[in-house]
C-alpha cells in the first residue's frame, strides 16, 4: 500500500505497484503515473542502474549500481556482477564459462550456488535483493511515497526455480512480488501501448548483457497473446565483450611475450571494461582508441579498434540468434511477412550490426540505417516485410512493461490483459514409456488440462504419475519434473480410472492433481523446483525434437502398435486355451501360423531404439485379428453358455 497521505490527492491516479526489470547487467524501475508509464531515475539521475553490488570490507552497507561499478577493478572479489545467472541454479546447471566471474562462488555438487565475500556466504537472492532495495528506494525518493508491491520481469526461459528465486529476492527487499512476467512480453506491452494498431503481430528481439529472447506476439483488440517464444539464457553482450577481451589478449601477446596480464588481478577487469566501452563507442563511431596506462606496472596498453574489426568479432555471436528467430516464426505458425513489427529490446541492440542482421533475419522492409557498406542478399528487400522498430531506449521497455502490468493488476489499465505461453510441453508417462502431452508447448497460460487414465495390467492397485517436460515422443528422452503414486482398489485391467489434471498458474508454476475417480481421493503436487532442468537446454530440447522427429514418430507408432499386438496375442492365447478342443485342426493351424508371423515381427524389434517394421506389424495384427473373428465368437458363445448354465 502507498502510505503518503499528503500526496494522495496528487498521485491518486498512480499505480501503487512498481515495475522492475531486474537485468543481468542493468536494472530499472518504472511506475504508471496518471496513466503514463515512466522509468524513474536513481540518485545519480540515471534511469539504468548497473546490476552490481559491492560489499565493503568494513561491514558497512553494500553499495549498489554506479558506486559498485567503480569498485569492480579495485575490489573485484567483493564486487558482484551478473548475479542473475546464478539465481535458482545449482552447480550442475552451469557451464564452466558461466562460472567464470571475478569473484568467488561456492558450487558444491547439486547445491544452490553461493557467493563468497571474505568469510561470508551469500545467496544470489540476497545479492539481487540489494539491487531491488536500491531500485525501491530510487522509486520512493522520485515519487515521494512508499512502495511495497512490485511486478518483476524474468527471461522467458527462466524455469520455475529461477522464478521462485526472483520472488524470494523481492521478499528479502521488502517487496511483495505480485507477478513475475517474461521480459519480451513486458517489452511488447510497453511498445503496444502507443505504437500498434489493433490486430497486429510483432516479434520482440531482446539481446541484453547475458540473455537472448525472441517472442512472437499477437495484439488483438487490446489483448496480447504470445504465439511462440524462444531464446538462450547464455547469449548476450557479455559474450561480445569476452570476444573483444580475447582479441585484446592476443594483441598484448604479440606486443610483448613477457607480459602475462592474465596473472594480474586488476588487469582483466580493466580490460573487460575497456572492451565494453569500445563496443559501445563503436555503435556511434567508426573507430575508437583503447588506452589503458599501467595495465601492469611496466606495460601500457593502447589499441585502435574499428567498427569493421568489431563486426567481424561480434558477427558469429549475433548470428547465433538467427536460428531462434526462424524457429519462433515457424512455431507461431506464420511467415515473417505476416509480422507487422520487429521490436528491438536490450542495450546490445543499439549495435548497428545487430539491427542489420535482425532486419535480414526477418526480411524487414524499411531498414536503411547501415545499408551503405553491407552487401545484402537478394531476398533482403521485400516491400511487404515487417517494420523494424528500434525504439528510443531499447533497455527501458521491459521496466515500462512491468509497470504497465502492475497498473493492469490494480485495475488502472483494465482494458488490457496479458497472456503468456509455456516454453515446453508438459505431460505424463504412459504405458510403453511414451510421453502423453497434457499441455502442449506454446500454450497460453494460465492453462488447465486433464485426461483420464486407466491401468494396463490386471490387479494393479497403484499408478505412477511421472510428470514430464519436453518435446520428444519417448518419456525417457524428456525431462522428469517429478513423480508420485496414486493408489486405488485392486481391479481388473482397464477398470480403475484416474483423472490427472495439470494447471499452470499465472506465474508459470505447475500444479498436478491426480484423483481416483471411484473413491474421489485426490493428491496434489506442486512442481516448484524444476531445478534440475537446465534452462539453456530448452533450445536443445526443441532442436533435438525436430532432429529426431521422424525417428521419434516411428518409435511412437511402433510402441503403440506393439501394445495393441500384445493385447491381441494375450486375448488369442486365452481363447485358444479355453476352446482348443472346439476348433478344427486346419483352423487351429491357420491361427497358429498368424500368431507366429506376428511374434516374428515383434521379435525383430530393434530393442535399443524401440523401433521395428510398423507396416509389417500392422499387417500381422490385422491378419490375426481377421483370422480370429470366428475364434472370438466361439469363445464368447462358450463363456455365455457357461454363465447361463452357472458353470
Ligand atoms: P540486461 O537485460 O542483460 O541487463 P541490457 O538490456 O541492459 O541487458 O543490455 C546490456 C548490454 O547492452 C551490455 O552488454 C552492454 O554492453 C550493451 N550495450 C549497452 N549500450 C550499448 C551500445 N550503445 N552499443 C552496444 N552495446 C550496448
Ligand atoms: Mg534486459
Amino acid at each position: 500500500m502507498m502510505s503518503c497521505p499528503l500526496l494522495a490527492e496528487q498521485y491518486k491516479h498512480m499505480s501503487n505497484i512498481i515495475g522492475i526489470d531486474l537485468g543481468t547487467t542493468h536494472s530499472a524501475v518504472a511506475v504508471v503515473d496518471s496513466g503514463f508509464p515512466i522509468v524513474l531515475a536513481n540518485a545519480h539521475s540515471k534511469r539504468l542502474t548497473p546490476s552490481v553490488v559491492h560489499y565493503p570490507s568494513d561491514q558497512k552497507a553494500p553499495k549498489v549500481g554506479e558506486e559498485a561499478v567503480r569498485m569492480r577493478t579495485i575490489a573485484p572479489d567483493r564486487t558482484i556482477y551478473s548475479v542473475k545467472r546464478f539465481m535458482g541454479r545449482r552447480s550442475g546447471d552451469l557451464s564452466d564459462r558461466e562460472k567464470e566471474v571475478d569473484y568467488s562462488i561456492q558450487a558444491a555438487p547439486n547445491a544452490p550456488i553461493q557467493i563468497q565475500i571474505g568469510e561470508a556466504l551469500l545467496s544470489p537472492e540476497a545479492v539481487s535483493a540489494e539491487i531491488l532495495k536500491s531500485l525501491k528506494a530510487a522509486a520512493e525518493s522520485a515519487m515521494e511515497c512508499t512502495f511495497e508491491r512490485a511486478v518483476i520481469t524474468v527471461p522467458a526461459y527462466f524455469n520455475d526455480a529461477q522464478r521462485q528465486a526472483t520472488i524470494e529476492a523481492g521478499r528479502l527487499a521488502g517487496l511483495t512480488v505480485e507477478r513475475i512476467i517474461n521480459e519480451p512480453t513486458a517489452a511488447a506491452l510497453a511498445y503496444g501501448l502507443n505504437r500498434l494498431k489493433d490486430q497486429s503481430k510483432i516479434a520482440v528481439y531482446d539481446l541484453g548483457g547475458g540473455t537472448f529472447d525472441i517472442t512472437v506476439l499477437e495484439l488483438n483488440e487490446g489483448v496480447f497473446r504470445v504465439l511462440s517464444t524462444h531464446g538462450n539464457t547464455c547469449l548476450g553482450g557479455n559474450d561480445i565483450d569476452q570476444a573483444i577481451l580475447n582479441h585484446f589478449l592476443s594483441v598484448i601477446r604479440t606486443q610483448s611475450e613477457k607480459i602475462d596480464v592474465t596473472q594480474s588481478e586488476e588487469a582483466l577487469p580493466r580490460l573487460r571494461e575497456a572492451a565494453e566501452q569500445a563496443k559501445i563507442a563503436l555503435s556511434t563511431e567508426t573507430t575508437t582508441t583503447v588506452e589503458l596506462p599501467f595495465l601492469t606496472p611496466d606495460f601500457h596498453f593502447k589499441l585502435e579498434l574499428t567498427r569493421e574489426e568489431l563486426q567481424s568479432i561480434a558477427r558469429p555471436i549475433i548470428e547465433r540468434t538467427k536460428q531462434h528467430c526462424l524457429r519462433a516464426i515457424s512455431d507461431a505458425g506464420i511467415r515473417s511477412e505476416d509480422l507487422d513489427q520487429v521490436v528491438l529490446v536490450g542495450g546490445q541492440t543499439r549495435m548497428p550490426l545487430v539491427r542489420e542482421r535482425v532486419s535480414e533475419y526477418f526480411q524487414c522492409s524499411d531498414f536503411e540505417e547501415t545499408r551503405g557498406d553491407v552487401r545484402l542478399g537478394d531476398s533482403f528487400h521485400t516491400a511487404s516485410g515487417p517494420e523494424l522498430n528500434t525504439g528510443q531506449n531499447p533497455d527501458e521497455a521491459v521496466a515500462l512493461g512491468a509497470a504497465i502490468q502492475g497498473a493492469i493488476l490494480t485495475g488502472e489499465m483494465s482494458q488490457m490483459t496479458l497472456l503468456d505461453v509455456t516454453p515446453l510441453s508438459l505431460g505424463i508417462e504412459t504405458f510403453g514409456g511414451l510421453m502423453n502431452v497434457l499441455i502442449p508447448r506454446n500454450s497460453t497460460i494460465p492453462a488447465k488440462a486433464g485426461e483420464v487414465f486407466t491401468t494396463a495390467v490386471a490387479n494393479q492397485k497403484e499408478m505412477l504419475i511421472h510428470i514430464l517436460q519436453g518435446e520428444r515422443e519417448k518419456a525417457a528422452d524428456n525431462w522428469s519434473l517429478g513423480q508420485f503414486v496414486v493408489s486405488f482398489e485392486k481391479a481388473p485391467k482397464g477398470v480403475p480410472r484416474v483423472g490427472v489434471q495439470f494447471e499452470i498458474d499465472a506465474n508459470g508454476v505447475l500444479h498436478v492433481l491426480a484423483r481416483d475417480i471411484k473413491s474421489g481421493k485426490e493428491q496434489i503436487v506442486e512442481i516448484k523446483s524444476a531445478i534440475d532442468v537446465e534452462d539453456h537446454k530448452v533450445t536443445e530440447m526443441v532442436e533435438s525434437s525436430v532432429e529426431h522427429a521422424m525417428q521419434d514418430w516411428d518409435a511412437r507408432r511402433w510402441i503403440e502398435n506393439k501394445l495393441k499386438a500384445n493385447d491381441l496375442l494375450s486375448a488369442v492365447t486365452q481363447s485358444l486355451s479355453d476352446c482348443s478342443e472346439d476348433l478344427e485342426p486346419d483352423y487351429l493351424e491357420l491361427i497358429q501360423e498368424k500368431v507366429d508371423v506376428l511374434k516374428g515381427v515383434l521379435a525383430r524389434e530393434n530393442k535399443e531404439n524401440q523401433s521395428g517394421d510398423v507396416d509389417a506389424l500392422k499387417r500381422a495384427v490385422a491378419e490375426l485379428d481377421d483370422a480370429t473373428q470366428t475364434l472370438a465368437q466361439i469363445h464368447l458363445d462358450k463363456i455365455t453358455a457357461e454363465y447361463l448354465t452357472g458353470a
